[in-house]
């Protein structure tokens, strides 16, 4: 079986989704691969923040402690990753956490009073200002909800990862019109 290098990727974010880790020894060969091509792949994956890198092999990044554990998207109700956690804070001090920023732009765009958001960087797995993030919308890697909506804090960044696995750049207005013109395109389809 031959994948093509972006097959290859998803199929290695799904591998580690199942199992945690995996070696560089494993991936060529399930690939049918040299470990060369899976150095490459995986250091394309590892500067997009998707995976880390360990001795010999890779797993996903480290989360972030504290911010999710029993927390289900105040959206669409799937468990909250700490990896993507979106969290809107009100100004009467309430809390609401999405899964990613695509339901966290959604719950924001639809709430009274939501005073700030804050926003994982997908690189660096550090919260940022929602508001100032740069988002890139529907990459060819989902992880999340469909669209994907990405958060990086530089927007040099963010045009780095769009270069590898496209989408479109927005800032946080444009990100969130994005998504209501979509939700409204599947109401008036259904
Ligand atoms: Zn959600
Ligand atoms: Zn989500």
């Amino acid at each position: 079986m031959s994948f093509s290098s972006l097959d290859r990727k998803k199929k290695i974010l799904e591998l580690l989704q199942k199992q945690g880790s995996a070696s560089i020894q494993e991936l060529a060969g399930i690939f049918e691969v040299s470990t060369m091509t899976i150095h490459r792949d995986l250091n394309k994956l590892a500067e997009a923040g998707h995976i880390q890198k360990k001795h010999g092999g890779v797993t996903l990044p480290d989360m972030l402690p504290g911010v999710s554990g029993e927390f289900l998207c105040a959206m669409c109700k799937k468990p909250v990753s700490e990896r993507t956690v979106f969290i809107v804070q009100f100004e009467n001090g309430e809390q609401k956490r999405a899964c990613c920023a695509h339901c966290g732009l959604m719950i924001q765009s639809q709430s009274k009073g939501a005073w700030q958001s804050l926003t994982v960087d997908y690189l660096h797995g550090h919260m940022v200002s929602a508001s100032q993030a740069f988002y890139v919308m529907g990459s060819e890697i989902s992880i999340c909800c469909v669209p994907s909506v990405l958060s990086f804090g530089s927007q040099q960044e963010a045009e780095k990862y769009q270069k590898g696995f496209g989408g479109s750049l927005m800032n946080m207005a444009a990100a969130i019109r994005h998504l209501q013109g979509m939700m409204h395109v599947q109401k008036q389809g259904a």
